[in-house]
């Protein structure tokens, strides 16, 4: 995992100034026009979507960050839309699925490393369910559709630690849920 960078910005967003001060690990003050950049995270949302049967339905991502690895179906929750807005939405791109009911599981921070910038994001995972897998396709963003039973997850294999981290909570859900 890589720390959020000491100096994620080169210049002032508002004015251009090339002199920006850390007041915290956080904060960023430009030195010439005071507009203070915060480092926040920012909200994404991501599925553990379930067959009737039981399996789990991943993604091989086609892109970096961690394109050829797995990962969960979701996304960035976009200006105006809800979590659960934006989750049905990333579902029905990446998969093509419609999911009838979305129900909150957790929230874990992630890091999002990309064009040469760690985004720290925070992930609402919610579960959902469908009948089948059977409509289900690779689509946007998403090299191949991987259905695996939950005890049979290759953890290693996962692009982000949010991801695999949700994973393991439900898992053992299911296990505590079944015993
Ligand atoms: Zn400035």
């Amino acid at each position: 995992m890589s720390e959020p960078s000491a100096k994620p910005f080169l210049f002032c967003c508002r004015c251009g100034n090339d002199q920006l001060i850390a007041e915290s690990p956080r904060c960023f003050r430009c030195a010439r026009c005071g507009f203070r950049h915060y480092i926040n995270p920012v909200g994404a949302v991501v599925a553990i979507l379930t067959d009737r049967a039981g399996d789990l339905l991943l993604l091989r991502r086609a892109h970096d960050p961690g394109k050829g690895r797995l990962g969960l179906p979701g996304g960035f929750v976009e200006p105006g839309e809800t979590g659960e807005d934006a989750l049905r939405r990333e579902i029905r791109e990446e998969v093509g699925l419609e999911v009838p009911r979305l129900e909150y599981l957790v929230s874990l921070p992630n890091d999002y490393e990309y064009q040469a910038l760690v985004t720290p994001v925070l992930d609402l995972v919610f579960t959902a369910q469908v009948a089948s897998f059977a409509e289900a396709r690779a689509v946007s963003e998403v090299e191949e559709l991987v259905i695996v039973a939950p005890d049979r997850i290759d953890f290693s294999q996962l692009a982000f630690r949010s991801n695999a981290e949700a994973l393991r909570r439900f898992v053992a859900t299911r296990v505590r849920e079944r015993s």
